[in-house]
């Protein structure tokens, strides 16, 4: 191994022992393997995925650390990996897939049957350190913030979404939802439609507000029926591309609602129970002829690589990404940073710890 740092035997994580009992402790500095560099965190994001794991449904064993939206320093190498990431800041692509199933041999990772994940089936970003999988770095240039560069994350989903839609020159689109996947939905749209609107629909006034000093037309669907504005708006009768990203009946009834005819709507929020739809919501589908697609994760193959696009994008400097980060907070301050995300009138879009 060769490091860059005297490496200690512990450091500080939010570990989760149970569902609602996180405790900022020490454990372990995880141990580097074959073909692994030790990544010293410097930024990760709280997800809104994160909420109910760590609150209401669990993960899938205790203690975990959580946190699957970071980046950091490559501080430490392993004796078979190359010394020149010694220094470098990267993201992490955190899925680790089987290699086994029939979707690892499409690359298609996203669709492994027997992967597992930073930050939810093992350890993850909560944490001053992780052993990390060369394969899963996705480094960037110093002129990048850690900060900027833990959004690589929800902005590879994101773009997986924008991909999925087909959205192309002129198109216009709508984007139901006001969070950050929302929010960066809208901007890969817009940097794909380049001529079209792109309009963000939600009921929250303070986000709405963010979004249109982001650039972004919007839509307040407590005040104005999302037909009514998308029409207002565009002059014309829905848009060629709707994209779901809260997981409600009401978002996706809207989603479909703004669809124009022939168009596509994709779905990403996830849902956080049963959902069901009005019989005239459903009509619409059939008479709009609508393509329903849904979105997942991203991608990350030979193919198509959304991680590295959207990192590329990011040091390009074209997104406004600092919109788009709300608060930070020392692990130390978790319950804080907890409380900031959960409090439905606090106003917060990527809430992330910070470390030294
Ligand atoms: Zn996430
Ligand atoms: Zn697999």
């Amino acid at each position: 191994m060769k490091s860059l740092i005297e490496i200690p035997k512990k450091m500080k994580a939010l570990n989760l022992h149970g569902v609602g009992d996180l405790r900022y402790e020490d454990v372990d500095v995880p141990a580097l393997g074959a073909g692994m560099v030790l990544l010293k965190i410097k930024a990760c994001g709280i997800c809104s995925s994160d909420i109910p794991r760590i609150f209401t449904t669990g993960t899938y064993h205790f203690p975990t650390i959580p946190g699957h939206e970071f980046s950091g320093q490559i501080v430490a190498v392993g004796d078979d990996v190359d010394e020149s990431l010694l220094g470098r800041r990267s993201c992490v692509f955190p899925m680790l897939p089987c290699r086994k199933c029939h979707a690892c041999e499409l690359e298609e990772w996203a669709q492994c049957s027997g992967y597992s994940y930073f930050g939810s089936r093992q350890d993850g970003g909560f944490a001053e350190y992780l052993a990390v999988p060369v394969w899963n770095l996705v480094p960037f240039s110093d002129s990048l913030s850690y900060e900027e560069a833990a959004l690589c994350e929800p902005a590879a989903v994101s773009l997986h979404a924008v991909n999925i839609s087909g959205i192309k020159k002129g198109d216009n689109a709508v984007i139901v939802g006001t969070g950050a996947i929302a929010l960066l939905i809208g901007l890969f749209a817009k940097k794909r439609s380049e001529t079209g609107k792109v309009i963000i629909a939600g009921r929250s006034a303070d986000k709405l507000e963010n979004a249109a000093k982001m650039g972004f037309e919007t839509v307040n669907t407590s005040q104005e029926d999302i037909s009514a504005g998308v029409k207002r708006i565009t002059g014309r009768d829905g848009a060629e591309v709707a994209v779901e990203a809260v997981g409600t009946n009401e978002a996706i009834s809207n989603a479909v609602k703004a669809a124009a005819a022939l168009g596509k709507v994709v779905l990403v929020g996830n849902p956080y129970g049963d959902l069901n739809m009005e019989k005239n919501v459903y009509w619409s589908i059939l008479r709009k002829q609508l393509t329903l697609a849904g979105s997942w994760n991203s991608s990350y193959n030979s193919r198509v690589n959304d991680w590295k696009e959207a990192i590329s994008t990011f040091e390009s400097g074209e997104l406004a990404l600092k919109g788009l980060i709300s608060r930070t907070y020392k692990m130390s301050e978790y319950e804080q940073a907890f409380a900031a995300v959960r409090d439905k009138d606090t106003f917060t879009l990527r809430v992330m710890f910070t470390m030294d």
